[in-house]
């Protein structure tokens, strides 16, 4: 089974994946983790896509897609994608090599999102996402790594991937209503209310 989440930045996409793919015993591929760790690792591609995720920009299409061709290719369980697709074209890429069973449509409004992404604090250790508006420690209550601020979670960086988010990924929504397989969820409440609605939708569509 393969499902997307879609979503605005800090929307919950990678907190509730890391929760549920485990429940639903799928990989959880986040575009947004991969090319992080390539900056970390200071690969060619993690220095060109530096350029483009410190500015708030989309990472050209080639280069996402080649990257998560390569990764379903080393993969025989079902996938939960994270942050892809996020364009019409990645989408189209994507229908050529894998079967969408479900699209999650996490939505909520730009106030919230500004609020959350300019709180959120990760472990550089496990990659848990903790926001200061109910966490005030800097350290990980899981493994006690030290909590960090991404790069492009400033005030600026935010309000320009939200306009990105409009422009190039929200068509994305229609695109999958359209083929009956969007299912909308309200971004916001309580974490474990998303999940388990989320947990019934796969359950329903294995
Ligand atoms: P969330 O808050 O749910 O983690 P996000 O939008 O803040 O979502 P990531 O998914 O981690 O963050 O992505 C961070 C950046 O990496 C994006 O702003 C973009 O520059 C780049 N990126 C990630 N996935 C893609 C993709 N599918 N296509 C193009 N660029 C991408
Ligand atoms: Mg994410």
């Amino acid at each position: 089974m393969n499902v997307i989440f879609l979503g605005p930045p800090g929307a919950g996409k990678g907190t509730i994946a890391k929760e549920i793919k485990d429940l639903a015993n799928v990989i959880h591929l986040s575009t947004g983790d991969m090319l992080r760790e390539e900056m970390r690792n200071g690969t060619e591609l993690g220095k060109m896509a530096k350029q483009y995720i410190e500015e708030g920009k989309l990472v050209p299409d080639e280069v996402i897609i080649g990257m998560v061709e390569s990764k379903l290719k080393s993969s025989d369980k079902g996938i939960l994608f994270d942050g892809f697709p996020r364009t019409v074209d990645q989408a189209k890429a994507l229908d050529q090599f894998a079967k969408i069973d479900a699209v999650i449509n996490l939505y909520t409004t730009v106030d919230v999102i500004v609020k959350r992404v300019g709180g959120r604090r990760i472990c550089r250790d496990c990659g848990k996402v903790f926001n200061t508006s109910w966490y005030d420690s800097d350290r990980c209550d899981e493994c006690g790594g030290e909590l960090y601020t991404r790069t492009d979670d400033t005030e600026e960086t935010i309000k320009k991937r939200y306009e990105v988010y409009v422009e190039q990924t929200e068509p994305l929504v229609d695109y999958y209503r359209e083929k009956g397989i969007l299912h909308d969820i309200d971004a916001n409440g309580e974490i474990q209310e998303k999940v388990d609605k989320i947990k019934a939708i796969f359950d329903n569509v294995q």
